[in-house]
Parts: C-alpha cells; structure tokens; sequence
C-alpha cells in the first residue's frame, strides 16, 4: 500500500480549476498551504495518468492566464507504519469534553471546538495519550484559572498551542527546540486560523514569566531538567501541565518539581503514561 501525494504549486488566484480537477482525478484530500495545493490519492490511482492530467490543467491554465507559475510534483509515501497512522489520523478524533481532532478536509461537526491538524505529519496528531491527558486538564483547570498568558513547551504540531488559544488564553507560545516542529506548528497554526500564537523555536530559556498556564508533555528527564524554570515562570496560582512521563518514573519527577514548591493537584493515568498537574 502507498499514496501519491501530489504538490502543485500554485498562486492562490489560479487554485479553484486545479482543485476541482484533483477531485474529479479521485483524491482523498487536499491541504491548501501559503504557496502550494497538497493532494492524496490511493495507490489504485495511476500516477501516469494523474501527472498528464494534472500537467494538462496546468497548461490550459497558462495558456488562459499568461502570469500563471504552476509547477507539478509527485511523491510515493510507501512507509507501512506510516500508513497506519496515516489512516488513523484520516478519522476525527474526540478529546476530552470540547475538543475534535480533524484533518483539515473534513467539516468541524459544530459541537466541539475543532483543531485542525495536517494528517501527512509523523507526530503529534492527537493520538497520543499524553496529548490526551494535556487536554483534558487543561480544559478542566482551565474553568478555575486565570486565561491570561499560556505557554507550550514542547509545541510539536502546536496542538495544545492551538486548543488553548481556543480555551479563550490572551496571548499564547508555543516553543520547541526542533526546527521542524516549528515549522508543522506554523502550518497549523495557518490551519486553524491561529496565527495570533507565538512561536519560538528554542528552550525555555528565552522565555520570559508570568504564564497563567504552562502545558509540558516532554520526556521525565527534560521535566526534571525544566522543572525549576516552568515553576518561576508560572504566574499567582499559575497551573502547570506536565506530561509524557512513563508509568514508574513518576516518583522522580514529583521529587524534583515538589522541590520548586509546587502543589501537586492532579496525577492521571492513560496506558502507562502519567500526567501531573501543580499550582503554584
Ligand atoms: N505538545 C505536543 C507535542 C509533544 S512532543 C503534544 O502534546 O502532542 C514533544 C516536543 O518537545 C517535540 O516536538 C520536541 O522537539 C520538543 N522538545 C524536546 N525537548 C525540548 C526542550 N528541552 N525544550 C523545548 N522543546 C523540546
């Protein structure tokens, strides 16, 4: 099994023609980014005669509009595992009490606040139950906490980025030391309307304080390196987050962030993943 993913681009003025082509060629889904329409199309789909069609669309185009750019790209996604989450990421996902997880192709069903998060991305779809848990008391302490500034350490996609900009915080950051992530973030954000959020492609070193709430679903060890700089920038009775700890290393990371004085308020369980919540 694999995918043809197809990368046109293609100024936003020429789009509509080349997306209802991509839908008449069979595709499964199309992002619309800055420069560039992303498409999908299964395996059954020939690629001979998606790119002559494609390039065909492209030349009628130029020909009608002489200032029209398009270019024309096609990839193979083969990786098997891949595939598995790809196709788990293709189902909207409900978290929690308020939040639905969507690719951006299908239409937020109403109820729910939606994050729309690009499926074609390796990480941070929501799936995880540590991004699980980080929602889920972040909507629930949320009801008690001042929503004034809001940091994200460790964005990855910006999912928890985007669902507390959501959640009504004032100004919100995400930061991660990858490059990539920052740039998935970015796309997101795009996504979701979003771009109000901050982002910092660092550590929290260059953050400065005062968050009502810091989400950080890292590793054990990087909690327990950051424990000290999450609790002086939390903000009067600010509220941390903290995730992506193993089931059994919990005692280490408690003992190191009870340490800056914290007030543990909550530990919950999903798999064998732990999520503390503190006041300070
Ligand atoms: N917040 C998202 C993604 C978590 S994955 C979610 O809850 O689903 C963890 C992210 O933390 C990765 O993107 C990784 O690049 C980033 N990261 C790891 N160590 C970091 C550090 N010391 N400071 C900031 N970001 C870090």
């Amino acid at each position: 099994m694999f995918y043809h993913q197809v990368t046109i681009t293609v100024a936003k003025r020429f789009r509509q023609p080349m997306l209802k082509k991509l839908a008449e060629l069979g595709s499964l889904g199309s992002l619309e980014q800055e420069r560039a329409v992303v498409s999908y199309f299964p395996s059954s789909v020939s690629a001979e005669t998606l790119m002559k069609e494609l390039q065909l669309t492209a030349l009628l185009l130029k020909t009608a509009y002489e200032d029209a750019e398009i270019a024309v790209e096609m990839a193979q996604l083969p990786d098997a595992d891949w595939n598995e989450n790809w196709k788990n990421t293709f189902q909207p996902i409900e978290i929690g009490e308020h939040f639905i997880i969507l690719p951006p192709w299908i239409a937020p069903p109403g109820e729910r606040i939606p994050i729309i998060i690009d499926p074609g991305m390796a990480f941070g779809t929501g799936h995880h139950e540590t991004t699980r848990s980080c929602l889920v008391l972040m909507e629930r302490f949320v009801q008690n906490s001042v929503r004034d500034r809001f940091l994200d350490l460790g964005t990855g996609t910006g999912l928890l980025a985007i669902a507390a900009l959501r959640l009504g915080f004032r100004s919100v950051v995400g930061v991660d030391t990858d490059p990539q992530a920052i740039r998935a973030a970015l796309r997101n954000l795009v996504l979701n309307g979003a771009e109000k959020i901050e982002l910092h492609e660092g550590t929290l070193e260059g953050e400065s304080g005062g968050f009502s709430m810091i989400a950080a679903n890292l590793i054990s060890g990087t909690l327990i390196r950051n424990a000290t700089g999450i609790a002086s920038r939390l903000a009067v009775h600010g509220i941390a987050i903290l995730s992506g700890i193993l089931a059994g290393q919990e005692a280490e990371v408690e003992k190191a962030v009870g340490a800056t004085g914290l007030q543990p308020i909550e530990r919950l369980l999903d798999n064998k993943w732990i999520t503390l919540a503190y006041r300070a």
